[in-house]
């Protein structure tokens, strides 16, 4: 088929062959373009005439679905958050049983010590905290946290300060121990006892103010407890003696040594040796007549030596 176009300006018509195969190719693409180009103006025209409602109806949905990716992060948060604030639950929990723990062992302390409980609250009951307290469940959690830390920090605190009252008191307790004549002086058996007895000499009845250990010449003789020496020498009746005095109102006698090994005014301390076991003196054999004063007045040395450190 030919389509002849003939026109006043041309001399001659122009005449479309529509069995050529390029040119309907092209005729067929101006037709697509002509169609699309009709429907996007149809389209704008649509939206310009679309009503103001419908407008607002594609927004409200768009925002919805905003809304809706919003908060499903908002409940990834809340999840996370939740885990923290559980694991932060346990953790309070735990320093808790810790400070009962802790109040424990300042009683036994306090009882080991033999302290005052008017001076220790170790028995005071431990803040209770308000993990479990929270029924409201969710985020008031944080505050009741915040609030049961703070408590325990405090307790604390306080009991830091408890411990180191007791500690001080407790090494003031040791201080005082190792002022005390504790344990005998030497290795070696009780010969004789304090009080009332026949003088080994004479026969007649005689007070024998202290203890005798018996134990091989040489043998080391120690201090029974901390102090100073105030006398290393010779004494009537005793022989070479050794005095100390523990400055808490104790004094202890050592005798019949056959060798001194402190002097006067040097510092001993417990368990120190002072002399070598002997016979000097009013004696018999080789022991250790051993004496405790105390203020002033000679004491049964036998329940000292009985103690332990
Ligand atoms: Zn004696």
């Amino acid at each position: 088929m030919q389509i002849i176009l003939v026109s006043r300006t041309k001399k001659v018509p122009k005449t479309f062959n529509l069995a050529d195969r390029r040119l309907r190719w092209r005729l067929l693409g101006v037709a697509a373009v002509a169609v699309l180009g009709c429907a996007g103006l149809g389209g704008a025209l649509a939206m310009a005439v679309a009503s103001p409602h419908d407008r607002a109806l594609t927004e409200i949905r768009q925002l919805r679905q905003q809304v809706q990716q919003q908060n499903l992060q908002l409940v990834g948060v809340r999840k996370d958050a939740q885990r923290d604030i559980d694991a932060l639950a346990v953790k309070l929990g735990q320093l808790q049983a810790q400070s009962t723990r802790l109040n424990a062992l300042g009683e036994r302390l306090t009882q080991v010590g033999k302290l005052d409980d008017g001076e220790f609250n170790f028995d005071e009951q431990p803040a209770v905290g308000g993990v479990e307290d929270s029924t409201d469940g969710g985020y008031s959690l944080p505050q009741t946290l915040d609030t049961s830390i703070n408590q325990l920090a405090n307790q604390f605190d306080r009991q830091q300060a408890q411990l180191s009252a007791l500690q001080s008191l407790l090494l003031d307790a040791k201080i005082e121990s190792n002022l005390k004549p504790t344990g005998m002086p030497v290795d070696g058996y009780i010969s004789s006892y304090f009080g009332g007895r026949p003088d080994p000499f004479s026969g007649h009845s005689a007070y024998h103010t202290g203890l005798d250990i018996s134990t091989p010449k040489g043998t080391a003789v120690h201090a029974v407890a901390e102090g100073m020496v105030t006398y290393a020498g010779e004494r009537t009746g005793y022989g070479e003696v050794i005095e100390i005095d523990h400055g808490n109102g104790y004094m202890t006698r050592y005798a019949h040594n056959s060798k001194l090994d402190v002097v006067p005014g040097q510092r001993v301390h417990v368990g120190d040796v002072v002399s070598e076991a002997g016979s000097t003196g009013r004696s018999t054999g080789s022991h250790v007549h051993f004496e405790v004063w105390y203020k002033g007045r000679v004491v049964n040395p036998l329940a000292f030596v009985k103690n332990h450190r």
